[in-house]
């Protein structure tokens, strides 16, 4: 989970919210609660929240990844259009610009009918996720702090523990500590060298790995929450910055 920035409303809902809005508060009022709404009638009141305009919007600001579990939602299933707040319960913010959300079925289903306003989770268009989270080897859990209790409430409302996610992170871990052996590799090459023509070469090398690590890591990539804890927690990783850093400074 990242932080995310909302875009601007997409003009159909603009348009038309209030008007969706309003056609099903009345199915709600005719049948007297959302739940004994006929199937079909709610259905049809209810499909344009995932209109392509409005999907589009809410996966290109969500980098084509799930706003909760971070992954790819085309992978793992078809992507869906989320509402924080939950439309069974809080019917009125159906077609709720700030409520929608892109999402895979996965963590949708887990979420499910979630009161959030009751127990509220992270919604990451408003708070700051990347520091609310740590990892035991491949799970997730919630960092000590003043959002512990909403970040242990975001992991096991939306299920950023389960098994699910085991193999995705895994393949992460590997890649991960594939990308810090090379890195290794590359400060020892450095700190061999003697001449300045072959300092400076090394140098080079590591900040290539440096760069191919930190790709892992950027709000486009998948679990970029997950990499960014890897790297902030890698002695090899921090090491190579510094002594690039120290490279650089001794030869500006
Ligand atoms: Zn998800």
């Amino acid at each position: 989970m990242i932080k995310l920035t909302r875009p601007p409303e997409p003009a159909i809902l603009c348009e038309n919210a209030e008007n969706w809005t309003k056609a099903m508060l009345e199915l709600v009022e005719k049948y007297d609660g959302y739940n004994k709404i006929p199937s079909s009638e709610k259905e049809a009141a209810l499909r344009n929240y995932r209109h392509d305009d409005i999907r589009n919007a809410l996966r290109d600001s969500s980098f084509g990844k799930c706003a909760f579990c971070e992954g790819i939602p085309a992978e793992t299933g078809f992507p869906e259009v989320e509402h924080f707040h939950p439309k069974s319960i809080y019917t009125d913010k159906a077609f709720e610009w700030t409520n929608l959300l892109y999402s895979c079925k996965a963590c949708n289903n887990s979420k499910l009918n979630h009161d959030t306003q009751q127990e509220p989770i992270i919604n990451p268009y408003d708070l700051d996720p990347g520091n609310c989270f740590t990892y035991t080897d491949i799970m997730m859990e919630a960092k000590a702090g003043v959002n512990h209790v909403i970040a242990d409430k975001t992991i096991s409302v939306c299920g950023l523990s389960a098994k699910r996610l085991f193999s995705a992170r895994g393949a992460i871990l590997v890649n991960f500590r594939a990308f810090e052996a090379d890195l290794r590799e590359a400060l020892d090459d450095f700190y061999l060298a003697r001449s300045t023509q072959n300092k400076m070469k090394r140098a080079a090398k590591i900040n290539d790995a440096l760069c191919t690590i930190e790709e892992l890591a950027k709000p486009s990539a998948k679990l970029s929450n997950y990499c960014s804890y890897l790297l902030e927690n890698s002695a090899t990783y921090q090491e190579a910055k510094r002594r690039l850093q120290e490279y650089t400074d001794e030869n500006m």
